[in-house]
């Protein structure tokens, strides 16, 4: 590889990269600087709405004069529930314009979530989308509906002459830039404060990711995941641009077209995102030209397959936690590093890192110890929970404010590092971070519910389950199949497990504690949730069902029959919903929102919907009078025509 690629792995000590002073341009001056320097570069695009870095600018400070007479003050936690797209960008930024912290909402979290995170984080004002507003049940006074473009509609404080647009940025490095929740052991989720300063580092740091302009950076992953901050920041901050993608949740091939259509050449992907892609060889390799994987332990094998078959394709593994701003290490993957575990690589930028025995001395390299992030990337602490921040960070003598990740860790003598699993029960799945104990939490708050263990069976793989083991309140039966449903009335999906064991008593260790490793390997209970099944006939499926049918049998690898199989129940999650919404789209031509598959999670549901479709088609087809509507699709990576055929003869 060529000198001018970053993060050579096979490269020698690179001094500057552990020491870098903290930057001390914001993210927002930055983006300021490059529509004064490229007033007419590309900032970013939804396929809807693009905007240069003038016109970015330009919406972002109109907004932030609205927002400011609305009372957001430099300090102001300012809510944001909107759908990807262009008027999210230029929301973000006006917020921080005005000077205030960004607290993205997720549109698919529960009301109740959604109110204790904007309860928690003090949000008087959330910016979005009309609808998702509406659903999330915030009061009237309390939101400002975004338009297309990114500009308040008229609400009740517009119209009375606001104060012209600030010409500078009013956000300091030191300010929070952004509060992420994350997954809380007491049962509470945790907000990650993250400064300005860090965002910074992360997006300029120059021996990180390479971007430049007429670079385009893939923004996929939902707001409220950390990943968005390098998604659209790193290419603001560098005069590059984002491309957006905007379904609420993309499936394999949507992404694929976005990244063609856009000429997407940079693009973050969970590990088990990335995993999957890499398995079935996915075209997206061919187009990007850098992919930065992360959130899990990358597999050497997926890793080596993808670079033996798309060999200029830089690849990155990206290690970090919330708390030290998306990723605090990076690693480029060569071949050779596919033979065993692939490292996490080195700190870069402001960050420094530190393997650390118990007493907090350091290990020699080569040992196992617990890694300890340290630099200008660290957040302020958590919101509102002082004990928890001075749990986590604490201050080391000769390495000053530091946070201890929990994760082991092994420095080899080249400095790269390796990494060596959780020393707590944190687990992730598919991305995301989890702790058992808030499920467990939300599970014991059940009154059939005695003792509750939450582990993942099969962590790391394609089928990694987050199951619940459960021990029943006296003379109770919990149907675990109700309690999922309650649960996810309350938690995000993502904390709601997708396999259920009940259980007499949950296994002890030797000192008494729960042996969650028992229950983590013990893999006999069934993974289904669904209720023994009447021992009636099997009730027949209709053509359409039967192909429904069959995708989520691939896709679960057991066979499903019943037309009300509900595919949370039959242990599926968003990402085999992804899959299933592919195969659905190559056998019988209809595209199917991922959003609407999880809508509708029952076969008969998800058939009726497909039904709907292909009737529209047909209507459609009949309407243009083509002479021949099975003619090959000609944007070569089109769905095969509808199936209509496979529609009963009762219409
Ligand atoms: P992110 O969203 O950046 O992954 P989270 O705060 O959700 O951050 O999760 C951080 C945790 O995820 C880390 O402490 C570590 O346990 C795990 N993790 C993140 N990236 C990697 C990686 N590349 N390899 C192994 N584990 C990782």
């Amino acid at each position: 590889m060529t000198a001018a690629t970053p993060l050579g792995g096979s490269a020698p000590e690179r001094p500057a990269a552990s020491t870098a002073a903290s930057p001390t341009a914001t993210v927002p001056e930055l983006i300021a600087r490059n529509a004064e320097e490229h007033p007419h570069a590309l900032a970013v695009t939804d396929g809807s709405t693009s905007l240069t870095y003038r016109e970015l600018v330009d919406a972002a400070s109109r907004l932030a004069a609205e927002l400011a007479h609305r009372g957001v003050r430099p300090g102001s936690a300012v809510g944001l529930l909107c759908a990807r797209s262009t008027r999210l960008v230029v929301a973000e930024l006006a917020v921080w314009w005005a000077g205030g912290q960004v607290v993205p909402l997720d549109p698919a979290y529960p009301r109740p979530r959604i109110a204790e995170m904007t309860g928690d984080a003090g949000v008087r004002l959330t910016l979005g989308d009309k609808a998702l507003l509406a659903d999330a049940g915030l009061a009237d006074d309390r939101v400002l509906v975004l338009t297309e473009t990114g500009p308040s509609e008229t609400g009740p404080a517009a119209g009375s002459p606001a104060a012209g647009p600030a010409d500078r940025p009013a956000a300091t490095p030191e300010a929070v830039a952004l509060v992420h929740y994350t997954s809380g052991s007491t049962g509470r989720p945790k907000g990650v404060q993250v400064p300005h300063a860090a965002v910074a580092d992360l997006a300029t740091a120059p021996d990180s990711v390479m971007l430049g302009p007429g670079d385009r950076m893939l923004f996929h992953s939902p707001a409220t995941f950390d990943a968005a901050t390098f998604e659209l920041w790193a290419p603001l901050a560098r005069g590059a641009a984002v491309a957006v993608s905007p379904a609420e949740r993309p499936t394999a091939e949507e992404l694929a077209r976005d990244v063609e259509r856009f000429g997407v050449t940079t693009a973050f992907l969970t590990t088990a995102l990335f995993h999957q892609l890499a398995a079935r060889r996915s075209r997206i390799f061919g187009v990007l030209r850098t992919v930065v994987a992360g959130g899990e332990a990358l597999a050497a094998e997926h890793a080596g397959a993808v670079l033996r078959a798309f060999p200029w394709l830089t690849l990155v593994n990206g290690y970090g936690p919330t708390e030290a701003t998306t990723f605090a290490t990076l690693h480029r993957v060569e071949p050779a590093d596919c033979t065993g575990p692939v490292p996490i690589g080195r700190p870069f930028g402001g960050a420094r890192t530190y393997v650390l025995d118990d007493g907090q001395a350091p290990v020699p390299d080569g040992t196992r110890g617990e890694l300890w992030i340290a630099g200008t990337r660290l957040a302020v602490g958590y919101l509102g929970r002082p004990e928890l921040t001075d749990e986590r960070f604490r201050d080391l003598p000769g390495i000053g404010r530091a946070y201890r990740t929990g994760d082991l860790a092994v420095r080899r003598p080249d400095g790269t590092l390796e990494f060596h699993g959780r020393l707590d029960d944190q687990v992730k799945v598919r991305g995301f971070r989890i702790e058992p104990g808030e499920i467990e939490h939300a599970l014991r708050a059940f009154p059939e519910v005695a003792e509750a263990a939450v582990v993942v069976r099969r962590a790391g793989r394609e089928d990694a389950a987050l199951t619940a083991c459960l021990v029943p309140a006296e003379g109770t039966r919990p149907a675990p199949e109700a309690l999922r449903r309650r649960l996810a009335e309350r938690l995000p999906a993502h904390l709601v497990p997708t396999a259920w064991t009940v259980l007499d008593a949950l296994p002890l260790t030797g000192t008494g504690k729960v042996d969650r490793r028992a229950l983590a390997e013990d893999d006999t209970a069934p993974a289904p949730v669904r209720e023994a099944e009447p021992a009636t006939a099997a009730t027949p499926l209709t053509p359409i069902q039967q192909v429904v049918a069959e995708a989520w049998s691939r896709a679960l690898e057991r066979p499903v029959t019943a037309p009300d199989a509900d595919f949370f129940a039959e242990g599926g999650h968003s990402l085999l919903a992804m899959w299933v919404v592919d195969d659905l789209r190559e056998d019988l031509g209809v595209e199917l929102p991922l959003g609407d598959f999880l809508d509708h999670p029952t076969v008969a549901g998800q058939a009726a919907l497909i039904e709907r479709a292909l009737l529209a088609a047909d209507d459609a087809a009949a309407d243009d009078a083509a002479p021949d509507d099975a003619a090959p699709d000609d944007t070569g990576a089109g769905a095969p025509a509808p199936a209509a055929h496979l529609l009963e003869p009762t219409r």
